[in-house]
């Protein structure tokens, strides 16, 4: 029988910061959640809280190797507790989300709180420095664009649609052509889906996503791809688990199948190109059971709780 999610996963990663350009830092770490930095002349936004306090306060001594300057902005791709839970450490005069990020947190951070802590127990370094759910103290629904001063341009928070929960955004630099694309893209880590919109996700949010052009992307999880190449390899690799997921599930929910065979079909499927990326195994049970929701037209996803984790794990992994 397979471990709990990644409950298992207990070596600690290589932490990697890259500086992509002037005043421009990601952090990355073999498939552990990415996050990030952006100067202004004279102020900090940074891209994703990591899970806990204690956690985010080591990538901020990292980042104050580079820079003194203070933080004024924390932005949050979306409500996913490992990417928010730490924001207290980063004394941000604004937390940013999308507007349905902030009712995603009202209406179900608490169970994906406790959710994600049985799930990757070690990303919460010490939970016991979570002060609470982080609330935002600005949103918006399209664009929201921060100038940063100088001749730095501007960093533009754009939502681009429905895919890996309903308020994912995304922070685009178009001077530089760099683009945190928070979990809408993965580059060489497994998808997780159990909050998505599968079918948006693959379609106009992807779409939108491209057009933007980056150059260089720094996906939710894995390697920071650089260049137009990589870029586009980073969302072809997203689009196409999703594609297969689409399938394989689809044809058994079209055939009256189970889930227990559309599951056994979509892993077989995925398995052998990304079977051996960071959290495949793990989010795979809760993938399949969201889009066989999503098939059967239950709109919104249903929310993840510790003990609903569990059941889903057990019927699908014995
Ligand atoms: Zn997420």
């Amino acid at each position: 029988m397979k471990t709990f999610a990644s409950s298992g996963d207990l070596a600690e990663k290589e932490q990697r910061l890259e500086v992509l350009a002037d005043g421009v830092y990601a952090l990355t770490a073999d498939g552990d959640p990415n996050v990030g930095a952006i100067e202004g002349e004279d102020f900090l936004v940074c891209f994703e809280a990591m899970a806990t306090p204690v956690a985010a306060s080591g990538w901020l001594a990292r980042l104050r190797e580079h820079t003194s300057k203070p933080i004024r902005y924390l932005v949050i791709s979306h409500y996913h507790a490992v990417r928010v839970l730490g924001a207290s450490a980063f004394g941000a005069e604004v937390i940013v989300t999308h507007d349905n990020t902030r009712a995603l947190i009202a209406e179900r951070g608490q169970q994906d709180w406790e959710s994600e802590l049985a799930r990757m127990p070690r990303l919460f370094r010490d939970p016991a420095s979570i002060p609470g759910l982080t609330w935002p103290t600005a949103t918006f629904s399209d664009r929201f664009t921060i100038a940063l001063g100088g001749d730095r341009g501007d960093l533009v928070l754009a939502y681009c649609g429905r895919g890996h929960t309903e308020g994912d955004i995304v922070a685009w630099l178009p001077r530089q052509k760099i683009l945190f694309a928070g979990d809408l893209v993965e580059a060489q880590a497994a998808l997780y889906t159990g909050d998505a919109f599968h079918r948006d996700w693959r379609g106009g949010t992807l779409d939108a996503v491209a057009a933007l052009g980056a150059e260089s992307l720094v996906g939710g999880r894995g390697a920071v791809a650089h260049g137009t190449q990589a870029v586009a390899a980073a969302i072809g690799q997203t689009r196409d688990f999703l594609d297969t997921m689409l399938a394989r599930v689809g044809t058994a929910h079209a055939a009256g199948g189970t889930l227990k065979e559309a599951f056994a079909a979509a892993h077989g499927a995925l398995a052998p190109r990304y079977g051996r990326w960071p959290i495949f195994e793990h989010c795979m049970p809760f993938n399949v059971s969201r889009l066989w929701d999503e098939l059967s037209g239950i709109e919104r996803p249903v929310i993840w709780t510790a003990e609903r984790d569990r059941q889903v794990w057990d019927q699908l992994q014995d």
